[in-house]
């Protein structure tokens, strides 16, 4: 007598991502794993008394989607934002901004996401005087789809005392107006910081900065804080996603996943990094390696630092090997110097710990796998796996250095211009003709034997991996005669399971869906080989299950 299973799911496609039996009807579950997956007749073997039954429509069923680069603390906090994506004009803007208000009048600060840098139009930049046309009298900012820059009416950086502008580090920038005060445009964390410290909102930003909480968060706000990492938990579990691997972290967040997990609420398995800042000594990765130590089970884990070396394009602030094409003389300023950041990656990949780095211009892109370079030449080579996040530009020579260095391209669909909502320009004139073909390069990078992972940067980008896929599908090139980045539909699907497992090292337990593997499977509304992919995004997940548990029913 075969054992009898939890849960089976049957009248299902499967499409299971293991070479050697590509295909199944059913899949029969028993304490979180997979024991049998086979035709129907065959998993029906395993139906006890007990035995809970799921009839999947015909729909496809496919491992459960590893989102390998995103941010669940910051993405569950904007949940709750006015959704600019999409918007386009000033009238748009003040339809979209002026209701959004109304409707919460004790708000302190009204907070906007998903901007376009060409909200407006691509040759006027916003400043704080559109925005005191459309909401004068209350603070009022919202930031870009990257995270990377933020504007602010006059009301909210006069309230965050930034008005007459301040000294940053390094590649940060408060944007000066010909009156001299400040214009509205705050690129990246340390100029439009003050504001969000301001309004009480900086716990958004919790894990990027680096540190932990100060002080520790009170009971309620603890409480507050894991609930809303559950309803993160939850708006990703709906997506049928099973594991994520978060790109900002810190002790913190790892104790409210942990909480959540001790009362039953951790919906997905997560990993957490170390985020390593530019003014942090090395002496500080001991914590890292502590935090990997401490958690290590297949649902809650660290192991990972994560590191910016440069900012975005859109802002000028990603990191150019040449100049900018549209800004003559100027090559962007790194977060770190090549040197500095060499220093980093030997010491923590010496503590075994795994890399990964925001690198997007082909500068920091070829900085940062220099300093994987120097790790494998000062600490001998192993499996290291690290990874270099977005490579939205790079260059002939640096391409071949990622098999050879076994550096996993973490990368985007989502993002290039012209994919989904995110517009062509400024980004294309940014980047300069000359640099297209090597631009948001993932075939010539898979062609290169590089290990490409799929991820959408929530809250970046939605969160949603079938809207991934098809953008990844979908991808048509900018002009003639650059080659076809597009990947197949296996091969996406594949960058959302069967290589975010392997990013995580966890190839043998989970990424496909046979016997031994985990029990993390999303069931799809339809076939999805047989839904045309303009259609794709028409399919939602009915069901997902993870180690077992279904985390989401329609
Ligand atoms: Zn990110």
């Amino acid at each position: 007598m075969p054992p009898s299973a939890d849960l089976i799911v049957e009248n299902a496609s499967i499409l299971t991502m293991d070479p050697d039996t590509p295909r199944a009807e059913a899949i029969a579950i028993k304490g979180g794993d997979i024991i049998a997956i086979a035709d129907r007749a065959r998993v029906l073997d395993y139906k006890g008394a007990g035995t809970r039954v799921i009839d999947a429509g015909g729909g496809s069923v496919l491992p459960g989607f590893i989102e390998a680069h995103m941010h669940l603390f910051g993405g569950a906090a904007e949940l709750d934002n006015l959704h600019l994506a999409g918007v386009h004009g000033f009238d748009a803007l003040r339809d979209a901004i002026r209701p959004y208000a109304s409707a919460r009048p004790n708000a302190r600060l009204l907070l906007g996401a998903g901007v376009d840098y060409s909200i407006l139009s691509s040759d006027e930049p916003v400043t704080r005087h559109h925005l005191d046309r459309i909401i004068p009298d209350r603070p009022f900012a919202m930031s870009a789809s990257d995270h990377h820059t933020m504007w602010a009416n006059t009301k909210a950086l006069e309230q965050a005392g930034i008005l007459h502008g301040r000294q940053l580090g390094p590649g940060n920038e408060i944007v000066m107006g010909a009156d001299g005060l400040a214009a509205g445009e705050l690129r990246e964390g340390e100029a439009f910081g003050p504001i969000l410290e301001h309004f009480g909102q900086n716990r958004t930003r919790l894990g990027l900065t680096g540190g932990e909480p100060e002080p520790y968060p009170s009971a309620e706000e603890l409480a507050a804080d894991r609930d809303l990492m559950h309803r993160g938990l939850q708006w990703c579990a709906q997506h049928g996603i099973t594991s994520i691997q978060n790109m900002d972290g810190n002790l913190y967040q790892l104790e409210l996943l942990a909480g959540l997990e001790e009362e039953g609420r951790l919906l997905c398995r997560t990993k957490i990094p170390f985020h390593f800042k530019n003014f942090m000594t090395l002496d500080i990765l001991e914590k890292a390696s502590r935090m990997a130590a401490a958690y290590k089970s297949e649902w809650l884990s660290s192991g990972m630092v994560k590191v910016f070396y440069d900012g975005v394009l859109d802002s000028w602030t990603a990191v150019m090997v040449d100049d900018y094409a549209d800004r003559p003389g100027w090559r962007g300023e790194p977060l770190f110097t090549p040197e500095h950041f060499a220093q980093v990656a030997v010491e923590a990949d010496r503590r075994g710990l795994q890399i990964a780095v925001h690198s997007i211009g082909d500068g920091a892109v070829r900085a940062v796998l220099d300093g994987y370079q120097a790790a494998q030449k000062a600490n001998g080579k192993r499996d290291s796996r690290h990874r270099v996040e977005h490579i939205e530009v790079t260059t002939p020579s640096d391409v071949p250095r990622f098999a050879e260095l076994g550096v996993i391209a973490s990368m985007q669909p989502p993002h290039p211009p012209g994919a989904m909502n995110f517009p062509l320009e400024p980004t294309l004139s940014r980047i300069g003709r000359e640099k297209w073909p090597l631009s948001y390069a993932w075939r010539t990078l898979k062609n290169a034997g590089a290990r490409v992972v799929f991820a959408s940067d929530w809250p970046v980008s939605p969160v949603d991996p079938i809207l991934g896929i098809q953008a990844a599908v979908m991808r048509k090139p900018w002009a003639e005669g650059l080659p076809d980045q597009s990947f197949s539909l296996h091969e996406s699907i594949a960058g959302y399971t069967v290589e975010g497992a392997y990013a995580e090292f966890m190839e043998h337990r989970k990424g496909r869906l046979k016997p031994g593997y985990m029990a993390d499977l999303v069931a799809l509304s339809a076939d999805i080989e047989a839904t045309a992919p303009e259609a794709l995004h028409t399919l939602r997940p009915v069901t997902t299950i993870c180690g077992g548990k279904i985390t989401y029913q329609a």
